[in-house]
């Protein structure tokens, strides 16, 4: 019999390294995975380079067994699926979701629980953490290694680098747009990871005062705010609803996403899961243009990390200047209609 020898902090690497293992809280539309859940896969997958990462996927009806192979079969990274198919998770009530979470996370003992910092996932993780009784990680936008993290402070002005020290799980929600899905990271068919059902017989239906009343979605073929690749924002420059479809025309045109800052969405311009900022959307597009936006802090902190930003403003010294990669000191009314009118139809 041979005993190796090795310092407590090599044994608590070993010890931890040897039992990490990651829940992956997803969401599914229309058969797939939606996109701020595969960043929370990418986000998972940097907690260390080989722990089995499981996703969660619950509702009921074809398309959750159709969202469990495609997530199976097409990414790599995931080395199990576990599946929740019943009528209790047909609509997106938080309190349900986070007693699956505590249920899953009473069988699975994962070291890591990983949600996107999106509503859904801002929604279920802090109650299925109180439901644990461990302290969420929330907004983390950088992991140093699996139990240290990187998350904005102060509207974004200040980066905070934290350190778990709580007991298992590590519950964290990411920031999508900091962890890019890699174009190669969905290979379809390049993985077999197994898909099993989880047990509810267990499960506590009770929801307390929550009931579910209704979900309305707008009809739009625009791309998700949150992961376009154009984004055109309005503010309170617009002056009305009426002249803000003059973004929305020019969002069309470009094939992107409509934005708003919370001025133009409490002038009742447009409805608020427009709102960039703050307390609305993060996004970083490729490109980021912004209409008659003063460019305050809180409105800054949900579009800063977008890769080209153009702001158009009357006001010379509007610090949205600062921020901006071209800026055109002019009027808007005049500078959108003569991009419309000179850009190509899409
Ligand atoms: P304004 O600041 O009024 O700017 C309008 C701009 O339009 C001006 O710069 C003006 O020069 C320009 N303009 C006017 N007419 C024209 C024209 N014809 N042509 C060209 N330019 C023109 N804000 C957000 O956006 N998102 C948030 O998430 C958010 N969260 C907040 C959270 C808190 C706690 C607080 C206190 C505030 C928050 N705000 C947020 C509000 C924020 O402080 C600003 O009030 C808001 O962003 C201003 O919006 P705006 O730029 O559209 O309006």
């Amino acid at each position: 019999k041979r005993t190796v020898l090795v310092s407590a902090s090599q044994f608590l690497f070993l010890s931890t390294s040897r039992f990490a293992s990651t829940l992956v809280i997803a969401e599914h539309e229309g058969g797939v995975i939606k996109a701020p859940s595969v960043s929370a896969v990418v986000a998972a997958k940097s907690l260390g380079g080989d722990t089995p990462i499981s996703l969660l996927l619950a509702g009921s009806g074809p398309s959750l067994h159709e969202a469990a192979s495609h997530a199976a079969s097409c990414y790599p990274s995931i080395s199990k699926v576990l599946v929740a198919d019943s009528d209790k998770f047909k609509n997106p009530l938080a309190e349900p979701w986070a007693k699956l979470v505590h249920l899953v996370q009473q069988k699975g003992d994962y070291s890591h629980i990983v949600a996107a910092s999106n509503s859904f996932g801002k929604n279920v993780l802090p109650r299925a953490a109180a439901l644990l009784n461990v302290s969420p990680i929330t907004d983390v936008i950088g992991i140093s290694e699996s139990h240290t993290f990187v998350r904005p402070i102060y509207a974004g002005n200040a980066l905070c680098t934290v350190r778990y020290t709580g007991a298992n799980p590590c519950m964290l929600t990411i920031r999508s747009t900091s962890f890019p899905v890699p174009k190669n990271s969905v290979d379809s068919k390049s993985n077999e990871a197994p898909i099993s059902q989880v047990d509810l017989s267990t499960f506590d239906e009770d929801l307390g005062r929550s009931r579910y009343v209704s979900h309305t979605s707008q009809d739009t073929e625009r791309p998700d705010l949150g992961n376009a690749r154009i984004v055109i924002t309005g503010g309170r420059g617009l002056k009305s609803a009426e002249n803000f479809k003059m973004i929305e025309k020019l969002a069309n045109k470009l094939g992107a996403a409509v934005g708003a800052t919370r001025a133009a969405v409490d002038a009742g311009f447009v409805p608020n899961d427009l709102q960039v900022g703050q307390t609305g959307k993060i996004v970083a597009p490729e490109l980021y243009m912004a209409f008659g936006v003063s460019g305050a802090i809180q409105h800054l902190a949900g579009m800063i990390d977008s890769k080209v930003i153009v702001a158009v403003n009357k006001d010379e010294d509007a610090p949205i200047f600062q921020v901006a990669d071209y800026g055109l000191v002019g009027d808007l009314f005049e500078v959108i209609p003569e991009l419309l009118e000179k850009l190509p139809e899409k």
